[in-house]
């Protein structure tokens, strides 16, 4: 088939990854990134950090200035929707009716945050995008007590930056610690100890029964309570964007969310593939599907998927890398820290400055850090070279982590 017609749908780094990586490979056909937003592709990993606090402002956020898609000659289509993938007519429907025939398409389109139903009140906010942030720093500008659903990565974060404000914070969560659920009980707890001495009020192992909003303020009952605060923030997690494509014809991951992709980034319909946060990618390191929510693999995933698009045989096999940025503390992991049959401590929890490395048998599979970025470069190493690796070595600080993967890889 000739391939001379490239639409990519969404406008996050996935899609401009994809664009940059179509052009790089050296295809000069047509590429048309069509995006729901009003602006080019931007990080959004400062919406949570240093964009609420007023660090960073929105024209910091840009992945590439405008001329960048104007001399790869990319058609940049913003402030509009696909509606449809009409993956028999291989064409996009856009929403007033316009279609746009492609050879081979990217769907990127990531997700939505997960919101609270029936709550719809101007106190009452989420964080996606860019005009969500917007709206939650002048929030936060006003400097009166903000309530936080959600202990994940964005509510941890938020609270984070609503502490260096000055603002007054209390994090409701279901679960006994923040991000219990990505690492576990012990780190959680230390996590907890963090954002408790930065002055953040934890309410955990509360679940909310009703949130009643109104031009006074929030009310939040929960199973063991009240709590009233001026802002609620809720981040309680994201849905991936699939509604463009239709069941029958393009198949969904129900347990994950998403759209389900094989090695190669393709989804079950022709010449369709996905990547990013929409993407449930069959990993062929972990031998199973996993959708990750992370900025490092929405573009490392969308360029091998542009690849393929183009006629390669690339397996993505990223084992993901992620960070995450709280007060004065990195947080970072990469690999899966799941399905292992150990884990080994490197440095001091106490001091708050140590890693977890998950092994199953004997061989690195995941690595947690904080503030210990050397050993996420080093993790990254051993889960790739899978050399055989001792739990003393790992525990021993005077090993050099880098030199045991690179000796071992080479057997
Ligand atoms: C506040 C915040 C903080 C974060 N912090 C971190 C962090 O510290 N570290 C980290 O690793 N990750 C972080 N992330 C996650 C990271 O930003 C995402 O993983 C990444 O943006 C995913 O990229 P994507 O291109 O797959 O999807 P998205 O960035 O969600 O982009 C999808 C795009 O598609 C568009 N779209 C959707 N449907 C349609 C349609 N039908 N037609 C046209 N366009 C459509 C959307 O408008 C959007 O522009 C953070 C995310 C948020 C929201």
């Amino acid at each position: 088939m000739t391939m001379s017609r490239c639409v990519i749908v969404g406008g996050g780094p996935a899609a401009a990854s994809a664009a940059g990586a179509l052009r790089a490979a050296g295809f000069d056909g047509s590429v048309t990134i069509v995006s729901a937003e009003d602006v080019p592709p931007y990080e959004r990993p400062p919406l949570s950090k240093d964009f609420l606090t007023g660090a960073t402002g929105a024209g910091e956020l840009q992945l590439h200035p405008r001329d960048w898609y104007t001399d790869l000659g990319v058609d940049l289509r913003l402030g509009t929707r696909v509606a449809a993938v009409d993956t028999a007519a291989h064409a996009l429907v856009l929403t007033g009716g316009e279609r746009i025939g492609y050879d081979s398409a990217l769907i990127a389109t990531g997700g939505t945050a997960r919101r609270l139903p029936g709550v719809d009140h101007d106190r009452v906010r989420y964080l996606r995008d860019l005009a969500d942030a917007g709206a939650l720093a002048k929030r936060l500008a006003t400097g009166e007590p903000v309530i936080v659903l959600g202990g994940g990565f964005i509510g941890c974060e938020v609270a984070a930056s609503a502490r260096k404000l000055g603002v007054d914070v209390t994090m409701l969560e279901m679960a006994d610690h923040p991000l219990q659920r990505v690492v576990g009980d012990e780190v959680g707890r230390i996590v907890a100890g963090i954002h408790r001495d930065h002055g953040v009020k934890l309410r955990m192992g509360e679940t909310v029964q009703s949130v009643h909003a109104g031009d006074d303020g929030v009310l939040v009952t929960t199973d063991r309570g009240r709590l009233e605060g001026a802002t609620l923030v809720v981040a309680i997690g994201l849905v991936p964007s699939t509604g463009l494509v239709a069941r029958g014809e393009v198949a969904l991951d129900d347990v994950n969310g998403g759209i389900v992709v094989d090695g190669y980034c393709r989804t079950s319909a022709p010449e369709v593939y996905a990547a990013g946060d929409v993407a449930s990618h069959e990993h062929p390191r972990y031998g199973r599907r996993i959708r990750v929510e992370h900025h490092d693999n929405a573009i490392r995933q969308a360029a091998v998927a542009a690849r393929n698009m183009l006629g390669a045989q690339e397996l993505y096999e990223d084992p993901h890398w992620f960070w995450s940025d709280q007060y004065e503390h990195s947080l970072q992991a990469i690999g899966r820290g799941d399905d292992c049959d150990r884990t080994v401590v490197r440095g001091s929890p106490a001091d708050r400055r140590f890693s977890v490395f998950s092994l199953s048998g004997g061989r690195v599979r995941g690595v947690f850090a904080l503030d210990r970025g050397a050993d996420i470069l080093a993790g990254k190493r051993l889960i790739r070279s899978a050399a055989l690796v001792t739990p003393e070595q790992l525990a021993d600080e005077s090993v050099n982590l880098k030199r045991l993967a690179v000796d071992r890889s080479h057997r």
